[in-house]
């Protein structure tokens, strides 16, 4: 088998990985491994912004950014983490303009600013201008510069590598082995430091806004090598996808003044957040919609109405705004809501439902983007994360908008720079040759599979009931209908069959390995969801409807053991400024 040697190797080419890999190509020799082509990747698809306190157009400063972090987490994120996102933002904003990153501008010049859910001045008063955005093409942008920069500094990409198994012995990660997609064949990349910045997982829910790509590969691949996983329980739905099939309109789009009405033209987030209204963080905002559409003020299609059955989406409407602003500074939800839903915002509300987004949890990390093992905070030798596959934790149990392309790109260049300094200490290791031969083992697996069940068939069973029963509210019975459905598609995951035998772009084999961790991770998602008894965030148990801070003010920890059964563990909250209180808005 070939076999690289690259000082770092970074799984994963989003705003996490590039950035990570500009930090550490100033001392090492640096290898991105990426299954898409890397500006492909799903950073690339963020419209409505990146948060940094810059104050450009109000009285903003860090420690209100702090604070609403910190609150939108539900007191659950690590405020050393919320700390220095809420610090260092307004820098690594600058730095990325100073790269070329062309942001869209005030009048005079300055970086222009919108509101964002949950993001206030004064510690609640009122919503902040907070989110630095290009139109709403805030993500390719960034991508694409920092794409850029490192082709400049001699980065080496390997696109279309899929990694397939990370490579830990005695608690030192050695290096990755990978697919090639393009050629077929599996080549080892043996590495002294080994970043993951493998993305998240929207694709286990059937509505999502996440690119297919988006598997939680990364989570999985740490998961069998028996790392822990934190806080998999919190998966943030967005307020406002298009109806029925999920895709984004922005959170901007409700920064720019975008109300949701419900079917009787009612502003409905008057009940919910009197004080930030639509502007609400998405937690509080999604339950909200998923409320109005339970007790029947949902909106109907005219099918709907015709046949008496009750609506299920609500109304996004930016009618009231100017089509002149809304062409300047929204211009891609133009194009998304008339492909997808038929519709000229302009003139027209958009039928919205919540989508699955993003990933609270991940794979457990330092606020130096160190992989940690336990709830000693053991760093694993060798390996490190960032972006949405990690958990600091900066958002808890959940997050605000426009923080996560700053936590990816920000936690991206301290990991890289953490690398940068411990790989002159790190040495090359041995690749033990089983982890060589459980990979190939695995790979024929799927090349040989002949069973009579389909992926794609159990894909969408997956997604079909993640959405009704792990989904934005939740109870114990269906969680644990949900556990029991995931063990039987784990069962009939092992007997499926593989039509396509080829080498070259095997398409068939590499959703058969995603579904595999899907399968993996979605079982950690369950469990920790039916662990903990409270109502935090994202977590929404109607059969627990509160928070609990005497007993659940804690991160779990999730370990596959050998025998396949996951343990979970727990871990204690940082907190430093803010103590835990009500969450009103
Ligand atoms: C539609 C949409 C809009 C968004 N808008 C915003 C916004 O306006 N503001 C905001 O702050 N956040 C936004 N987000 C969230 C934010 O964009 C992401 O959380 C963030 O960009 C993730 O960056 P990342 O680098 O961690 O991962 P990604 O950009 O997802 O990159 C993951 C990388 O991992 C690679 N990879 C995965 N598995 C493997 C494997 N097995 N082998 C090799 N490579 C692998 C992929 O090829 C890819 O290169 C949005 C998200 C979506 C889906």
């Amino acid at each position: 088998m070939m076999v690289h040697n690259h000082e770092v190797v970074i799984i994963g080419a989003g705003l996490a990985g590039t950035r990570a890999a500009l930090e550490a190509a100033k001392v090492a020799d640096v290898a991105v491994l990426s299954k898409i082509f890397p500006s492909r990747s799903h950073s690339g698809a963020a419209q409505g912004g990146m948060a940094a306190a810059l104050g450009n157009l109000d009285d903003d400063n860090w420690e209100y950014h702090m604070f609403d972090t910190v609150k939108g987490s539900d007191y659950l994120g690590d405020q050393d983490a919320a700390e220095i996102l809420a610090k260092e933002a307004p820098e690594v904003i600058y730095e990325m303009e100073h790269m070329g990153a062309p942001f869209s501008r005030t009048p005079e010049g300055k970086i222009a600013q919108r509101k964002f859910g949950g993001h206030t001045l004064n510690f609640g008063e009122k919503p902040a201008l907070r989110a630095c955005y290009s139109a709403d093409y805030t993500g390719h942008i960034l991508l694409h510069t920092l794409f850029e920069q490192c082709i400049k500094q001699g980065v080496r990409f390997y696109s279309e590598y899929q990694v397939v198994h990370l490579i830990v012995k005695d608690d030192i990660c050695r290096g990755v082995v990978a697919w090639d997609i393009r050629n077929g064949g599996l080549q080892v990349f043996r590495a002294k430091a080994v970043m993951f910045a493998s993305g998240g997982y929207g694709r286990a829910y059937r509505i999502t806004t996440n690119a297919h790509a988006n598997t939680g590969d990364g989570l999985d691949l740490a998961l069998r090598a028996g790392l822990p996983l934190e806080d998999m329980e919190f998966v943030q739905f967005h307020p406002t996808g298009i109806y029925r099939n999920g895709i984004l309109m922005t959170e901007g789009a409700r920064g720019e003044g975008a109300y949701l009405l419900n079917k009787d033209g009612e502003r409905f987030m008057k009940r919910y957040a009197p004080t930030l209204m639509e502007l609400a963080p998405r937690d509080l905002t999604a339950r909200a919609i998923q409320t109005e559409i339970n007790e029947g003020r949902g909106c109907q299609t005219p099918e709907q109405k015709a046949q008496g059955i009750p609506g299920d989406f609500v109304d996004l409407d930016l009618s009231h705004v100017s089509e002149a602003k809304l062409r300047a500074v929204l211009p891609q939800i133009f194009d998304l809501a008339r492909n997808f839903a038929g519709v000229n915002v302009a003139k027209e509300p958009t039928p919205i439902q919540p989508t699955a987004h993003y990933s609270m949890g991940g794979l457990p990390v330092n606020v130096d983007g160190q992989f940690i093992r336990d709830a000693k905070n053991t760093p694993v030798r060798g390996l490190y994360a960032a972006g949405e596959c990690a958990c600091v934790s900066v958002h808890g149990a959940n997050r605000l908008g426009c923080n996560s392309t700053q936590d990816a790109t920000l936690n991206g260049r301290r990991t890289g720079r953490t690398i940068a300094r411990d790989v002159p200490h790190l040495s090359w290791e041995d690749v033990p040759a089983e982890d060589v031969k459980a990979a190939e083992k695995d790979l024929d697996w799927y090349y040989q599979a002949n069973g009579s069940e389909n992926v794609a068939d159990l894909r969408t069973r997956l997604q079909d009931t993640m959405m009704v029963n792990c989904g934005i509210y939740r109870n114990e019975k269906d969680l644990k209908t949900q556990l029991g459905i995931i063990k039987e598609l784990q069962g009939r995951g092992k007997k499926i069959g593989v039509k396509d035998k080829s080498k070259c772009f095997n398409s068939e084999v590499m959703e058969a390995m995603e579904l595999g961790h899907l399968l993996n991770f979605s079982e950690v998602i369950v469990i920790g969801a039916i662990e903990r008894q409270e109502s935090r965030g994202a977590h929404a148990r109607t059969d627990f409807p509160t928070r609990d801070d005497a007993k659940w003010l804690k991160h779990t920890l999730a370990y596959q053991e050998p025998d396949g059964r996951i343990r979970l563990d727990y871990k204690p909250v940082t907190i430093t400024r803010f103590q835990p209180k009500e969450r009103k808005y």
